[in-house]
């Protein structure tokens, strides 16, 4: 608590969405990077205890939804190329395309050349949704973004955000009231790494190069088999997830926003439709894989059912039950666990090269880190 009485979330609870930053009316609020690198609001002295800030953070606010029915579905986008420029089946891109068609604003996270980091932005033609397709690991930068998306709406323009559950929780907040043209798209999200990391990485990747294009789910040798690309100015590197040190990092869970291993937001997911790879397609309905995508689409709310109807002539749609579509995807309904190695992570990465980094978490094998689980949940000692 400040001295003016504001109470925001704490360190271990705040999940860096910015409603908070984006309420302030007197600008007294600056997100700050952490030692670790994640985002948190720091109140300054010209705050005048409006408590607008606090009445936004949606963890002090926990915003309860009507209880609907989910319904889930294994989708997959008709179209072949788009499906294979996505991370999934390709399902954003046919809502962000109808959602562009009615004249709409489609708000999602790019990579952005300039800071080599990821942000938010907003798009309004249908040759800029590239840059905000696919999954990029690391947390995006709101920045003033949901003030953007209220005067959208203010404008009366049909919006469609996208983002992470806690991204999504936010802006309800901060929005405070509902509005039918606002539609909330988020993913499956297991948690995100800090831009400090994936630029460290980046620059231990590609020495003295700017990158120009990522892809962190890169699907030339298929959907279940993805590698990460980096492209410069002379030439894209594909390294396979395995071999690919950041998504290690990332696959191994020791780099997460420390709110991300007890994820508030999951509990009361308030997005019209959630996306993410239908793993375990193969046993469901093996009829429909073909390695190159397939999406959970589970929709939440009678908008969000009513979006997919929209764009359900366009793609391969079949309803599934709720426990086949997570059977295989925990993070739907459950945070990460913590693993022991977080502790000392992001320590070492400020004190360490990304090359030791890399001999010190990457290197040793799956079965240590399954050993220091089993020793970490006590089933075995050490
Ligand atoms: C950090 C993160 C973790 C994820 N973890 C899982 C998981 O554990 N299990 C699972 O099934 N799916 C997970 N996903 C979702 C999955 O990777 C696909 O994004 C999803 O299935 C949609 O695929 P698509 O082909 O329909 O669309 P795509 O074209 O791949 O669309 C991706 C969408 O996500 C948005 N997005 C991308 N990166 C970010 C970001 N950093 N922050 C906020 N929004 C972003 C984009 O704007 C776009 O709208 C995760 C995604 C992210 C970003």
């Amino acid at each position: 608590m400040n001295n003016k009485g504001i109470a925001l979330a704490t360190e271990t609870e705040c999940t860096g969405c910015s409603a908070c930053y984006n309420a302030c009316p007197t600008k007294s609020i600056k997100m700050v990077s952490s030692d670790e690198g994640f985002l948190y609001p720091l109140i300054m002295d010209t705050c005048v205890g409006c408590k607008k800030c606090e009445n936004s953070c949606p963890i002090v606010n926990v915003n309860h939804n009507e209880i609907v029915k989910k319904r889930a579905y294994a989708c997959i986008n008709e179209d072949i190329d788009t499906r294979l420029k996505s991370s999934s089946g390709g399902v954003f891109a046919l809502l962000a395309h109808h959602i562009l068609k009615c004249g709409g604003v489609v708000f999602g996270a790019k990579f952005d050349v300039d800071t080599q980091s990821i942000i938010h932005t907003i798009i309004d033609k249908q040759e800029n949704l590239d840059q905000i397709m696919r999954s990029k690991y690391a947390q995006s930068n709101i920045g003033k973004t949901f003030i953007n998306v209220k005067k959208c709406l203010k404008d009366g323009q049909k919006v469609l955000f996208s983002g992470t559950p806690c991204q999504i929780s936010g802006l309800q907040a901060f929005l405070g009231e509902k509005y039918d043209r606002l539609y909330l798209v988020d993913v499956i999200c297991h948690g995100v790494p800090s831009d400090v990391l994936l630029l460290k990485y980046l620059k231990y990747s590609c020495p003295k190069k700017n990158i120009t294009e990522m892809n962190f789910r890169d699907k030339k040798k298929g959907w279940t088999d993805y590698g990460m690309s980096l492209t410069t100015d002379r030439q894209t590197k594909w390294c396979p997830k395995d071999q690919d040190p950041y998504m290690q990092m990332f696959l191994r869970d020791f780099c997460l926003r420390e709110s991300c291993y007890n994820c508030k937001t999951k509990e009361n997911d308030c997005a019209d439709i959630t996306l993410g790879d239908f793993w375990g397609i193969r046993e469901v309905l093996p009829i429909i894989d073909d390695n190159k995508g397939t999406s959970l689409v589970i929709t939440r709310t009678a908008k969000g059912e009513k979006l997919l109807e929209n764009i359900i002539d366009k793609c391969k749609c079949v309803e599934v039950s709720y426990e086949d579509a997570v059977k295989y995807n925990r993070s739907e309904y459950s945070s990460t666990q913590r693993p022991i190695e977080r502790d000392q992570f992001y320590k070492d990465l400020n004190q360490m090269s990304f090359k030791s980094m890399v001999k010190k978490y990457v290197s040793i094998s799956w079965k240590e880190v399954i050993f220091s689980k089993l020793v970490e949940l006590k089933i075995i000692k050490e």
